[in-house]
């Protein structure tokens, strides 16, 4: 039987990947540094997701059952890699649960992570309990209670959604666009306003980036059907009068000041490099690319590649996905690491 290959992270692209090699036959031990399988969709509790409308636990539990059924499937849950050396073909890593394996090639689906509101203090995260992320209201939704304001439970009647909170912002080292928080907060934001009908909800934006078909299943619907607002600003602050939150900025179409009050205030957080990624690259010796992110080694003929040979790479790990190109490109590791677990390919 050839040797396994090494799967590091189980999210939708570390899934992926072992669900398309042991379905081929393939053995694939998967590492998973948290005690769950799932990702950032279990781990954090999204709800419905864009563009399924699925839930997650449905969705991305599905996958996790998928892959917990393989008996190909070796599941290492926190666990991490501590050492990983040799040549394509022929591997040995070391598990911090003291294994040593000797695998094929390993691919890296290592994800992202959170951004950190309290590193954006001026916009009011940490210091008003009625300002939350976008991962804290899918987990209300998720919960079946609705959205509501943490510091009293009651039901909002005005909502804004601030849009690129870690994201765009090179004054705090993150220039990068996260490709989804767009599309999810205005899913966020018909699911409000589907919750309370009677609860306003604006949008604050720089640039609307509901990709592709997107557009239309969540731009013009939120504003159509849902009458969700948008309002193009630069937001300087979020303070509090001592009953509401008070959003103030400028309104950057008719470059006017304007300062609104809104019950409950949401940050749509950004998708940073993962933490773990300065450890990941020298641990595998591969490159990172100049934001943080897992480097590709090849844009358009191996796009699965690092900058080693027989190490590959897959989903957020790389940059801002969405989930279902991360398991597209979980998919399309495995069957370049396929590859390797050849006798005639071992060594190329
Ligand atoms: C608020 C929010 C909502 C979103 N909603 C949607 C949506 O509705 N639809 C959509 O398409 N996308 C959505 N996304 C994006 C989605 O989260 C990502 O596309 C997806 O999680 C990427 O999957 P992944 O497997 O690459 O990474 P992750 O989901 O980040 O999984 C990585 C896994 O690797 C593990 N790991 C990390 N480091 C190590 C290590 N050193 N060793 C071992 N294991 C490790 C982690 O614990 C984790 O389980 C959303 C993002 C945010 C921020
Ligand atoms: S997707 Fe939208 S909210 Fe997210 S960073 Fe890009 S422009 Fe900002």
């Amino acid at each position: 039987m050839s040797r396994p290959i090494l799967i590091v992270g189980g999210g939708p692209a570390g899934l992926a990947a072992a669900r398309a090699l042991t379905q081929v036959g393939q053995p694939a031990v998967l590492v998973e540094k948290n005690s769950r399988l799932g990702g950032a969709p279990i781990l954090s509790g999204y709800a419905r997701l864009v563009p399924s409308g699925e839930w997650a636990k449905d969705a991305i539990g599905g996958m996790v059952a998928r892959v917990q059924q393989e008996r190909r499937a070796s599941i290492h849950l926190g666990t991490t890699v501590k050492t990983f050396t040799g040549a394509p073909g022929n591997f040995t890593a070391e598990l911090s649960d003291g294994r040593r394996i000797e695998v094929a090639a390993a691919i890296l689906c290592t994800g992202f992570t959170h951004f950190d509101s309290l590193n954006k203090p001026e916009w009011g995260f940490g210091t008003f309990a009625d300002v939350v992320t976008t991962t804290q209201v899918e987990q209300m939704i998720a919960s079946g209670r609705g959205v509501r304001c943490p510091s009293d439970g009651r039901k909002p009647e005005r909502v804004a959604i601030l849009l690129c909170v870690g994201s765009r912002d090179r004054q705090i080292g993150r220039p990068w666009c996260s490709k989804v928080c767009c599309t999810v907060s205005a899913n966020i934001a018909m699911e409000i306003r589907q919750e309370l009908p009677g609860c306003h909800v604006y949008i604050y934006y720089m640039d609307i980036r509901t990709f592709g078909l997107y557009e239309t299943q969540y731009y013009w619907r939120s504003q159509e059907e849902f009458k969700v607002k948008y309002i193009k600003a630069r937001i300087a602050e979020v303070t509090s009068d001592g009953q509401k939150l008070i959003v103030k900025g400028e309104d950057t179409l008719v470059k006017r000041p304007i300062t609104i009050p809104f019950d409950l205030v949401v940050h749509a957080i950004g998708m940073d490099p993962n933490v773990d990624n300065g450890a990941i690259a020298q641990i595998f010796g591969v490159a990172l690319e100049t934001h943080g992110y897992l480097a590709r080694g090849n844009s358009y003929g191996n796009t699965a590649e690092t900058s080693r040979a027989g190490v590959f790479v897959a989903g957020a790990a790389c940059g801002p996905e969405t989930i279902d190109d991360s398991i597209a490109q979980g998919h399309a590791a495995a069957v370049r690491a396929l590859a390797l677990t050849l006798p005639t390919q071992a060594s190329a």
